[in-house]
């Protein structure tokens, strides 16, 4: 079941967009069944939980950290060497990160998580705050950490218009910085993460090349 949705979305997936499976309240088994159809990037959201699997699935799984993240989690999270921080929602966090990389001697892929969604509970930058902090070249200031690109999450609701309208904001914001890219010396801004389970195809259609899909091949996570 695992392995055939897993073969079913790759098949979908058109040539450049890629797939993190999010295995967050998922046990390593399941992750091992993915990982054995092919899959190789996986999602947790959570630090002790990614430690827990690190430490008993194969080493050439790209783990991406998908979920909020607690400034006094940031060092153990580094110390596991994620090869993506995908939900830095703010330049404290960033800070942070970059500091508990300088002292790991590692240097740490992020994506900076913009807040375009209704809800108010969901974290992230506001895309002015996003554009402001590249208009500056705030990133001049890191020495260990790589900005490669933007994530987001659309509304969380039935409204289709709506969904696209927020994935085109997000997209918005990843083109506009793109387009500055070269003329404020930034590099390897390449990734533009957005679509879950239930919208992926929308968010690939607005121009995603990373999506985040959890329950549509692990199931639903009884939370
Ligand atoms: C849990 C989660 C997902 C996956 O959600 P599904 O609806 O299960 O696909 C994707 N992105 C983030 C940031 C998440 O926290």
């Amino acid at each position: 079941m695992i392995a055939e949705e897993i073969i079913r979305i790759h098949e979908a997936l058109p040539e450049g967009v890629r797939l993190c499976a999010v295995s967050k309240f998922h046990p390593a088994e399941a992750v091992r069944e993915a990982y054995d159809a092919g899959q190789r990037i996986f999602g947790e959201s959570r630090v002790q939980e990614l430690e827990q699997k690190v430490k008993v699935l194969p080493s050439d799984i790209v783990w991406h950290f998908i979920g909020h993240l607690q400034t006094n989690k940031v060092r153990k999270l580094i110390s596991l060497h994620p090869a993506m921080i995908e939900s830095v929602d703010s330049l404290r966090l960033l800070e942070a990160i970059d500091e508990a990389s300088r002292k790991e001697g590692v240097v740490t892929k992020v994506l900076l998580q913009v807040h375009v969604a209704k809800e108010e509970t969901k974290f992230g930058f506001l895309p002015e705050e996003i554009l402001e902090y590249f208009d500056n070249k705030g990133f001049e200031t890191l020495t260990s950490t790589h900005i490669c690109g933007i994530m987001g999450m659309a509304s969380n609701t039935d409204d289709r218009e709506r969904v696209a309208t927020d994935f085109r904001s997000i997209a918005d914001i990843y083109n506009k910085v793109g387009e500055k890219a070269s003329a404020i010396g930034l590099r390897g801004f390449d990734t533009l993460s957005m679509g879950m389970s239930g919208d992926w195809p929308l968010a690939v259609e607005e121009g995603s090349n990373l999506v985040r899909i959890g329950s549509a091949i692990f199931g639903s996570r009884g939370y």
